[in-house]
């Protein structure tokens, strides 16, 4: 394990002469504990940093990562704190470099179909600042409201619109990033093509901080479509719901913008949270499928076609939102799942497994045999369109905390390795952070592992930049 120097007195003037006095937080308890944690339930994964760092520019970030180096202190890159797998969190204790300070948006680029922002921008404001463009950008987490863009590219986020639109590194055109030893690179541009040496954007998408800090963002934008028709499915069965995801994407001919899965357990709670109704009692999941185009009378023959499918796979009910206030209350009680369940107990792991889209009815099939074997609950809900399903392991509410820590692992393990025999991995878009990096080796090789250890070494020789995140060098 590294060994790490303290954040001293004279290191905290030292930032503060980098920042100014009032950007940074040093001997603080109060003002330093929201920076322990991210959006993970519970306690168990958090840690206090020694001082957090509110920097402006590049320049600023490089000062304080080559005076983390000299001194040998950890730094922990952090967006928003949305995050779901403890990558924000300070595990050693140390610095945190907090990017709310750095939230310009620097230029929009309309001729190029491009816009230029720093890591700070809610990634919902970068919308928001062109929506009278007729442009967009497709990346889309739930958390769209709250996270930052480059928190997102720490965890490379996928979220609502992924299935046609695809993940945040699609659109990541180019970077600056700071390096570990405090150089300040450029990596990609505004460039469409680019075989200049290796292709290290993609790189730095799901890196989780642990290869630099990014300080500002060439994003690709698109068309925006006109028109927006949500379905809303009610099955019977989970079971139903799932099978009739591959169906739709393989034989509808039709590719969804959103295909999204929430079980009974999870509508309900995010109904409960907002005091909202949808009919829950009359069905065992749901699925939401979005389309979009520029054209109304197509998107009606395409939502027709999809609901023909999902009839065909056991739909009760299919209810159509196309206009902005119907399909609001649909989106809202998806959006609100997360937080709903996060809300019911603090005891309780929230998994991202991703596998092949068809292997989805698999794998949700066997969290139910995992659940019953163990005598928990695993809800799940998800984006079901992209393989991602969030499976809410849950203990029953007689089970002491002790039991539950010395259980979950096994339950894990199971889930993983039914995820493995399917070809899929651990995370699809949350990230492995600290909370995930024990199962790592459930899922890949133990020569994949070195790969990344020995990438790591290679930019970040003392171990200082996001230390015990995804994997430990050791
Ligand atoms: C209600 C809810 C819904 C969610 N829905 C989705 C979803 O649909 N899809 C999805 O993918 N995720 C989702 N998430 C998880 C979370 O919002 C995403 O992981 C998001 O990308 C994190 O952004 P953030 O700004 O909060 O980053 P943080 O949590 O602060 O950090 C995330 C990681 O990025 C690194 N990082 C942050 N800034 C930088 C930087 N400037 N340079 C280098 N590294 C950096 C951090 O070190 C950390 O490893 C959801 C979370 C919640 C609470």
């Amino acid at each position: 394990m590294s060994t790490y120097n303290p954040v001293t007195p004279a290191i905290a003037e030292e930032l503060k002469t980098i920042v100014g006095e009032k950007n940074v937080i040093f001997n603080d308890q109060e003002h330093l504990f929201p920076f322990s944690h991210d959006e993970i339930p519970g306690t168990r994964y958090r840690t206090m940093p020694e001082a957090v760092v509110f920097p402006e520019s590049a320049e600023e970030v490089s000062k304080i990562i080559r005076l983390a180096n000299r001194e040998l202190i950890p730094l922990t890159p952090r967006g928003a704190g949305s995050g779901l797998s403890g990558g924000a969190v300070p595990i050693y204790g140390g610095i945190v470099i907090a990017s709310s300070r750095m939230n310009r948006i620097l230029e929009f680029d309309a001729e190029n179909l491009m816009i230029t922002v720093e890591p700070g921008v809610i990634a919902n404001d970068i919308n928001e600042h062109i929506k009278e463009s007729g442009l967009f950008y497709a990346g889309y987490p739930m958390s769209m409201e709250s996270c930052f863009i480059g928190g997102n590219i720490g965890e490379n986020a996928g979220g609502g619109k992924a299935v046609k639109y695809g993940v945040t590194s699609r659109y990541v055109l180019g970077l600056e990033v700071v390096l570990p030893n405090g150089d300040i690179v450029e990596v990609g541009g505004k460039l469409l093509k680019d075989v200049t040496g290796y292709n290290m954007v993609p790189l730095f998408s799901g890196s989780e901080g642990t290869l630099g800090f990014v300080t500002k963002i060439i994003l690709k934008l698109i068309p925006r479509p006109k028109e927006q028709v949500d379905l809303l499915c009610l099955f019977e069965k989970p079971e139903q719901a799932v099978q009739a995801v591959p169906e739709i994407l393989t034989k509808s001919g039709v590719l969804p913008t959103s295909l999204e899965y929430m079980d009974k357990v999870a509508v309900q709670k995010a109904c409960e949270y907002l005091h909202e109704e949808l009919p829950y009692e009359k069905c065992g999941a749901m699925l939401i499928v979005t389309l979009d185009g520029d054209d109304m009378e197509e998107l009606i023959a395409e939502y027709e076609r999809v609901g023909k499918f999902c009839e065909e796979c056991g739909a009760t009910e299919i209810y159509v939102a196309d206009n902005k206030v119907n399909s609001e209350r649909i989106w809202k009680i998806r959006r609100a799942v997360p937080e709903a369940f996060s809300l019911a107990s603090p005891l309780q792991s929230g998994e991202d497994v991703v596998v092949p889209p068809n292997a989805i009815a698999k794998v949700a099939a066997q969290c139910k045999i995992i659940a019953e074997k163990y005598g928990v609950f695993i809800p799940c809900y998800g984006h079901a369109g992209d393989g991602n399903l969030h499976a809410r392991v849950t203990p029953p509410k007689s089970w002491s905390e002790e039991k539950w820590y010395a259980t979950l692992p096994e339950i894990l393990k199971e889930l993983y390795a039914a995820v493995k025999k399917e070809g899929g991995r651990i995370s699809g878009e949350h990230g492995i952070g600290h909370k995930r990096k024990k199962y790592m080796e459930c899922v890949v090789s133990k020569e994949y592992l070195n790969m990344l250890r020995t990438l790591k070494r290679a930019f970040d020789p003392n171990n200082i930049m996001n230390p015990g995140k995804i994997f430990d060098l050791e």
